[in-house]
């Protein structure tokens, strides 16, 4: 696959704080790529580093496969802080002024941006009446001004209720689909792990691991097992094998297999020739939210 940034060693420190520690990361062309982080573990500052507006203290990173050339950065939208529009002019209005004063784009670009994020009916509407989506669409339209080939946003969903962040995750296919390769940084892990193909996850400014979501975050699947007598199911499922962890979780008991390998009916086949009845056989793929609490957890 195409490489669009790579990111090679990048470490930035704000006086003693170490924000980002030697960072490297490759991010595929047509990627719908996930920085995920808590709050405080360095992807705006990531963020900032691969669009120019701070310096790293050591490190590269590198765009389209070329030296960092101005004309480039043409070719990149974001969204790293929310714009100041003003409230008493209209969307296309507040738009006309980001193009003239980013220079981005042109004045027949206007009405395409507003249909892509889905506020052309709106056109004519003060900011004002907008709602928090609305308004946050309104920007990615802004950032969406000259038609780049990457578009960068930094926590797109923040504060928005769950119809906001659908609308959100449904542009966000739509630009993917389109061909532009979507950056977005994000401590909201289970609204990203629905529309991102890849990962990076970082904790206190070190890179943990980077990839496609499914070799990332999808690697196990999780089977939960019941019976009454818990410790005659947990001796036949020992003796069973073939999983990399078995656990017991209240009153069931939990397996993790590599993934593709967790057959239940060979579990269920394996405990009824051993006299078990199961209350409950049911398989779980792990889900990004424990799998990254997992990760990031001291
Ligand atoms: P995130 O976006 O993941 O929340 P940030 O990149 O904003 O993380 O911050 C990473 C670390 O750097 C945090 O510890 C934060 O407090 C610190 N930091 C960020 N910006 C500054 C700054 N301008 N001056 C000092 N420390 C900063
Ligand atoms: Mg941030």
């Amino acid at each position: 696959m195409e490489t669009i940034l790579s990111v090679n060693n990048i470490s930035k420190h704000y006086k003693t704080i170490t924000a980002l520690n030697n960072v490297s990361l490759t991010i595929p062309k047509g990627s719908v790529f996930g920085i995920l982080g808590p709050n405080g573990s360095g992807k705006t500052t990531l963020m900032s580093i691969i669009l120019d507006i701070l310096k790293a203290d050591s490190g590269t990173y590198n765009w389209f496969g070329n030296s960092n050339q101005a004309h480039e950065r043409k070719k990149i939208g974001s969204l790293l802080e929310t714009p100041n529009f003003y409230h008493y002019l209209s969307a296309v209005n507040n738009l006309k002024i980001t193009q003239a004063i980013s220079g981005r784009g042109s004045i027949e670009n206007l009405n395409e941006v507003l249909s892509t994020v889905n506020l052309l009916e709106r056109k004519n509407s003060k900011f004002s009446t907008f709602s928090l989506g609305m308004k946050q669409r309104l920007a990615i339209a802004a950032a969406l001004l000259g038609n780049p080939e990457v578009l960068l946003l930094d926590e797109p969903t923040n504060g928005l209720d769950p119809v906001g962040i659908a609308e959100i995750r449904n542009l966000i296919h739509s630009l993917s689909n389109k061909g532009i390769t979507v950056i977005i940084a994000s401590h909201l892990l289970d609204e990203v792990e629905k529309f991102c193909s890849h990962v990076a996850i970082l904790k206190k400014g070190v890179l943990l691991t980077s990839g496609p979501v499914n070799e990332v975050l999808l690697n196990e699947e999780i089977v939960q097992v019941s019976a009454t007598n818990l410790a005659q199911l947990k001796n036949c499922l020992v003796e069973m094998g073939g999983y990399t962890l078995l656990k017991e979780e209240g009153d069931l008991i939990q397996i993790h297999f590599p993934i593709g390998t967790a057959n239940l009916e060979a579990i269920n086949q394996y405990c009824f020739n051993k006299g078990i009845t199961l209350q409950l056989l049911f398989n779980k793929r792990k889900s990004l939210e424990s799998k990254f609490f997992e990760l990031t957890n001291d």
